[in-house]
């Protein structure tokens, strides 16, 4: 058997000088979940470690599976399954045709296809349509779905039947797919024959650098062979004859970059390319510091999320998993935690269940199983669709049930009910004739803050991880948007002056000044040096639905 290979040169650029910075042990595939009967048997687990390559700055697995050990029958990952990613795909299918401009049946690739999602959104334009996806379940699904799928991996022999087929395409797309190319020759070959001379090859994968900042390790798996920036990319295109015209950020799985490859001066460059490589450099992502750095809150991570959950578990709280994505495994069994912690694994994928995770073999049951036994805790390991699942899971909120984003730093929220954010009128206790004495607060605090803000600017729109805000209104009129954690289910409060508003820990806010407003800040941790940093937690902007 050919399990795989240690990569001992870089894949994009043949150097030796690969720096290892993060070792997150041994891992099964993460997709790879189990029958009953197949924990009866071994398994396989492949080292994850990351390096760096110092010479044109890919970020790689030190070990590479055979695809085929990958992307076999076992292969359960199903695209479409929520409303957040179909909606981002079928816009994303929108804005390309929009760009080009692209007459109707022009054909348009999808490597890696999966059920045929973001085709789907290119057929809605008028456009013929081909998916290749290797996994035989998959490739079924995607054909029952009416969408025309070979069950192919993309390579030189399968574009050139391609090409005879069904002529040549004016879009190739990957979306997550390039970044688990071992062999990147066969795929560039095969995409030189594929796509018309003036079409374009677009890739989409979660972003490095967000990766590193967002301590987003857990997106890290055998499956994931690279950790895609735009400078490697950008070196290794050049030398394939082709371009980068044009870069963006989208927010699906944490963020991801859409790269728009064309072939050499096919299409003008946009300026966004040369911005992306001046803020990888700016945050230093290609540093061995940050590099290390960002391994040592790894590890701390680690630290923190099974302290948590140990700390719920010894107090007689059931913790189970709410969705099981492959990233979950990461953390699991980077973390160790196993069925001693976590009773499940609640999942919407139909052909999951009745499986077992990979490595720590917890099982995979319906959705609505926490709907009857009500477990104190629900980990969201799905955390970048964290605002879908916990909108779909209200009533479990509702019902008592508390959700734990694990992603960027381990949090415990509640879903709509933001009732404990607290607003009171602050009476004076004292008057008499030189004026009145009010008793603002009785608590520990550790640090306080004055901020004016202007009529129709916006403040916050973040949460604190440890600290409780009290923000006490001296002038003005102030809107507050309160929602759980990410969640967007929002309580809108007016803010008065001589009213003080409490919001704990995981509460969502922002303050928009309807008149220039003054207003006290007091919060109970301190925030010294980086102490502001440590305890905020900014949410993306979303886009209204
Ligand atoms: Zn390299």
């Amino acid at each position: 058997m050919n399990y795989g290979r240690i990569v001992e040169r870089c894949r994009m650029c043949d150097s030796p000088k690969l720096y290892c910075f993060l070792d997150l042990g041994f891992a099964p595939p993460s997709d790879a979940i189990l029958t009953a009967d197949e924990l009866r048997e071994p398994e396989l687990l492949f080292p994850l470690k990351v390096m760096q390559c110092e010479e044109c700055g890919l970020t790689q697995l030190s070990y590479s599976v055979n695809r085929l050990l990958l992307y076999g029958k076992k292969y359960k990952y199903e695209a479409s399954i929520t409303t957040t990613g179909k909606r981002h795909f079928h816009s994303m299918a929108d804005s390309i045709c929009e760009r080009l401009k692209l007459a109707k049946g022009s054909l348009v690739v999808d490597v890696g296809s999966n059920v045929g999602v973001l085709l789907e959104g290119f057929q809605k334009n008028g456009m013929r349509v081909l998916g290749l996806e290797p996994a035989p379940d998959i490739c079924k699904i995607a054909n029952e779905r009416k969408i025309d799928t070979l069950q192919e991996f993309m390579g030189f022999e399968v574009a050139k039947r391609v090409l005879r087929d069904y002529g040549k395409a004016k879009i190739v797309t990957g979306t997550n797919v390039f970044a688990h190319v071992d062999d990147k020759e066969e795929f560039m070959s095969a995409l030189d024959v594929l796509l018309d001379d003036d079409g374009i090859f677009v890739i989409e994968a979660p972003y490095f650098l967000e990766l590193i900042e967002n301590l987003e390790y857990d997106t890290i798996y055998v499956e994931h062979l690279e950790y895609l920036s735009v400078k490697p990319l950008l070196r290794y295109f050049n030398e394939h004859a082709m371009d980068i015209f044009d870069v963006e950020l989208h927010e699906i799985h944490g963020r991801s970059i859409r790269v728009f490859v064309c072939r050499k001066g096919k299409f003008p460059a946009t300026g966004t390319v040369q911005a992306f490589l001046d803020r990888e450099n700016q945050k230093g992502i290609y540093s061995r510091q940050v590099l290390d750095d960002f391994a040592r809150r790894v590890k701390l991570h680690r630290d923190t999320l099974l302290g948590l959950l140990w700390d719920l578990k010894r107090r007689g709280n059931r913790i189970v998993g709410i969705s099981a994505p492959a990233k979950g495994n990461t953390l699991l069994n980077y973390c160790r935690i196993g069925p001693e912690l976590i009773d499940y694994l609640a999942e919407k994928s139909v052909i999951k269940r009745g499986h077992y995770s990979p490595g720590m073999h917890i099982p995979i049951v319906e959705e609505q199983r926490i709907y009857h036994d009500r477990p104190a805790f629900g980990i969201i390991f799905a955390w970048n669709f964290a605002d879908e699942i916990m909108k779909n899971n209200d009533a479990y909120a509702r019902s008592g049930g508390r959700f734990i984003i694990p992603i960027p730093e381990p949090i415990v929220v509640t879903n709509s009910s933001v009732d404990d954010v607290n607003v009171r009128e602050v009476n004076p206790v004292h008057f008499d004739d030189r004026g009145s004495i009010t008793d603002v607060l009785n608590e520990t605090i550790e640090h306080v803050g004055l901020i004016e803000t202007k009529k129709g600017s916006v403040r916050g729109n973040h949460y604190h991880k440890r600290s409780v805000q009290h923000s006490y209104l001296l002038s003005g009129l102030m809107e507050v948007i309160i929602s759980a954690g990410t969640c967007p289910d929002a309580r809108k409060i007016l803010l008065k002056p001589g009213q003080l508003i409490t919001i704990p820990p995981g509460r969502r806010h922002s303050f928009k000044a309807i008149e220039d407003s003054f207003m006290i800040d007091l919060i109970t941790e301190s925030r010294a040096d980086d102490g502001y940093e440590r305890d905020v937690v900014r949410v993306p902007f979303k886009e209204a639905e």
